[in-house]
């Protein structure tokens, strides 16, 4: 039995979040992988759930010692997948790792190598002017935060053809049932190799 990493990405405020939420609540056969970040904490947000917050030189310590599955900086913080943290939930459940589309094409390359089976799931908006809303109806961003991260949206959707899903999140309900399916089928076809 083999299990799966499912790597979920999108643009920022696409609803990311908001669905694997969802799917690891109904399914408990799924882990979510807690990446590292520099940034601060949002409201809410706790140590070890949403991210591992680490201080800048600690994160730097953790690149020299080839900690990382792969890390990148967006919007002056550093973001990295502890590798080592990713290969033990392996053992026990599929996991999902929520990231961008540089990180996903990283770490397909390298988990494949370790022999996992990676699937790959873009969540893309209805339309701009709905990810526009969702992402300022958050209302965690500054004015000048939330230019940076819409100015990103058309290159996260240019790589739309490097995943093996794309997922549109229109209705959440829908949206949600549709990645439980692809992630039940791409499970099943794990499972019999
Ligand atoms: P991401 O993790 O991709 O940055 P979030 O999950 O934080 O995005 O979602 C951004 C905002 O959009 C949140 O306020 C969330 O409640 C809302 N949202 C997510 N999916 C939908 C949807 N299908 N319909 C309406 N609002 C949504
Ligand atoms: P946020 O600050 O909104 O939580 O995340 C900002 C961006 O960092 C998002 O595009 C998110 O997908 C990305 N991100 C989160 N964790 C990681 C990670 O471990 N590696 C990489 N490369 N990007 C990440």
């Amino acid at each position: 039995m083999r299990n799966v990493l499912f790597v979920i990405s999108g643009p920022s405020g696409v609803g990311k979040g908001t669905l694997v939420k969802l799917l690891l609540a109904e399914d408990p056969a799924l882990a979510l992988s807690v990446s590292c970040t520099t940034r601060a904490p949002r409201e809410g947000e706790q140590d070890g759930r949403e991210y591992f917050f680490l201080s800048r030189d600690t994160f730097l310590n953790r690149i020299r010692e080839g900690d990382f599955l792969e890390y990148d900086e967006h919007f002056g913080n550093y973001y990295g997948t502890p590798k080592s943290f990713v290969l033990r939930q392996l053992k026990e459940k599929s996991v999902i790792l929520e990231i961008d589309v540089i990180g996903a094409l990283k770490a397909r390359e390298i988990m494949a190598k370790e022999g996992v089976p990676v699937v790959l799931i873009m969540i893309v908006p209805p339309d701009l002017e709905t990810l526009r809303q969702r992402l300022g109806g958050r209302g965690t961003e500054e004015n000048a935060e939330l230019k940076n991260r819409l100015e990103r949206v058309e290159y996260e959707l240019s790589k739309q053809n490097c995943y093996d899903y794309v997922v549109v999140n229109d209705d959440l309900q829908t949206t949600e049932r549709r990645l439980a399916e692809i992630i039940r089928k791409e499970k099943e076809a794990a499972y019999d190799q």
